[in-house]
């Protein structure tokens, strides 16, 4: 990674990746793991960027987070109100969801990039 300016501290610094902590669900982990945002690791703020692209690039990431949190909340619910059965084909919906979403995210993403180009 190459070093940038923080916006905050005008240190040089590589900015420190901030990942979130898995849920666990019946002790599976679930999420997790996916680079949440990242933050000066001098002066600790997330605000280090302040490009037009930086700054989408974190409320991508948080969009996705709440994205994963809908889908864990609905997980639970259907744990709680229908039982193991339903509860498990919820999850396997959901992670089928998130690896899906990936693809489909790096799909457009090579379409958008021929475009730009
Ligand atoms: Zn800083």
């Amino acid at each position: 990674m190459s070093k940038v300016e923080c916006q905050c501290c005008k240190k040089m610094m590589v900015p420190k990746v901030i990942t979130s902590a898995p849920f666990y669900i019946s002790g599976i982990p679930v999420g997790g793991r996916a680079p949440e945002s990242s933050v000066c690791p001098f002066c600790l703020s997330p605000k280090w960027m302040l490009t037009e692209h930086q700054a989408l690039a974190a409320g991508k990431a948080n969009a996705e987070f709440y994205g994963l949190m809908v889908l864990a909340l609905v997980n639970i619910v259907a744990f709680v109100r229908f039982g193991e059965l339903v509860g498990g084909i919820a999850l396997a919906v959901s992670v089928a969801t998130v690896l899906m979403r990936a693809r489909m995210i790096r799909a457009l993403r090579r379409r958008l990039g021929r475009k730009a180009s």
